[in-house]
């Protein structure tokens, strides 16, 4: 995309690193800050990112599939889908004593929070019970609690906000114009009632978009339109870039340019500043000078040390030597200041992932 110059933009980059925070974005103003010169556009994030977070502190999250593939709805994307043959074996819903046993061990590696993901539609009646289950026992070890399950009407999310879920996940994906070419199987109404339900439970919103999957830069800046509008901002905001998987239409739509992906980046955290921008699924094909860049732009989130869903997720070790090399340290809960050394407690976990199969892997197990 060609940057124009800063004379003829209507960004200010002289505006208050602490500005209102504000829902009213305008499509054509979201443009403007993906066209801005790379260099200013980073300076601006930077700006934001630092008047409003450790700009050193990545909070960190670990990933577990609960329950894998043969899901009905049909996102071009995923190889969960039942509609496409990736080769995915279909798994029953985790134990509840397996899901609290690698809660553990990602506790000891570090995470803050552990994520819970099930290939569904939506919950049934039965596995709601056995997840609210998990909740509980997953938050009584003092880990932040995440799902995603798929769509949640009213009393399903009360429910789970009062089994003690934290954090609900279920991303927009794209821009309202561009989703009926990802699916068709839920409609992107579903998706932001899905929101408003969880919000209204009481839950964190845990809620992105996928980049790469052959959207128009207009669809970026109008997926980041539609998180912004969402009051409050989602607390977490997964920015992904499309992990091709053979056997899903997706598996041959052109590359991103690595450097568009940053710009989304930069400008999620410019229009969410208070919000945690994560850096997801797709981290294990960038570089480290990408994932410098991200962090530079001010994604403040990752997965770490376990199967993102069914896709890859660079291992421990090599997350530990980006951080080593970027100064960059885990985010701690406020409630685990008397936690450990997490320095100590990386090299632990290492030591045991050396030892035995610390992480379950959603995609084999
Ligand atoms: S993204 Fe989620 S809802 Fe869509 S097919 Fe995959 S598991 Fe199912």
């Amino acid at each position: 995309m060609p940057a124009k110059s800063q004379d003829s933009t209507t960004v200010d980059l002289n505006l208050d690193p602490r500005p209102e925070v504000r829902h009213d974005w305008r499509l054509e103003e979201i443009e403007a800050l993906f066209e801005l010169p790379f260099n200013d556009l980073m300076f601006r994030a930077q700006q934001v990112h630092r008047a409003h977070f450790d700009p050193n502190a990545v909070q960190v999250s670990t990933l577990l599939s609960i329950k894998t593939g043969a899901c009905p709805e049909d996102c071009k994307y995923c190889p969960q889908s039942g509609h496409y043959n990736t080769g995915l074996g279909k798994e029953k819903l985790l134990e509840i004593d397996k899901v609290v046993e690698q809660a553990k061990a990602a506790k000891e590696a570090g995470a803050s929070r552990f994520c819970m993901g099930a290939a569904w539609r939506s919950p049934r009646e039965r596995d709601l019970r056995v997840v609210m289950e998990m909740v509980g026992r997953v938050k009584a070890l003092g880990l932040e609690t995440c799902m995603t399950l798929g769509m949640v009407d009213s009393d399903q999310a009360s429910r789970l906000a009062e089994a003690g879920l934290d954090y609900y996940n279920h991303n927009l994906d794209t821009s309202p114009e561009y989703y009926g070419e990802v699916i068709t199987t839920r409609s992107y109404a579903d998706r932001l009632d899905t929101l408003a339900n969880v919000r209204e439970a009481g839950m964190k919103v845990c809620s992105g978009g996928i980049l790469g999957m052959g959207e128009a830069p207009r669809d970026r800046a109008a997926l980041l339109q539609q998180l912004v509008r969402l009051q409050p901002h989602p607390e977490s905001v997964p920015i992904n870039m499309l992990v091709k998987v053979p056997g899903t239409p997706m598996e041959n739509v052109e590359d991103l340019d690595p450097l568009e992906f940053i710009r989304a980046i930069a400008v999620a955290r410019i229009l969410m500043p208070q919000s945690h921008v994560r850096l997801s699924a797709g981290r294990e094909q960038m570089d480290e000078s990408t994932q410098a860049m991200a962090f530079l732009a001010g994604a403040n989130s990752i997965f770490y040390g376990d199967t993102l869903l069914t896709t890859g997720n660079p291992q421990i070790e090599r997350d530990r030597a980006l951080f080593d090399k970027l100064g960059l340290h885990p985010e701690q809960r406020a409630t685990q200041a008397d936690e450990a050394d997490t320095e100590t407690a990386l090299a632990h976990a290492i030591q045991r992932q050396q030892d035995d199969a610390l992480f379950y892997d959603a995609a084999q197990a």
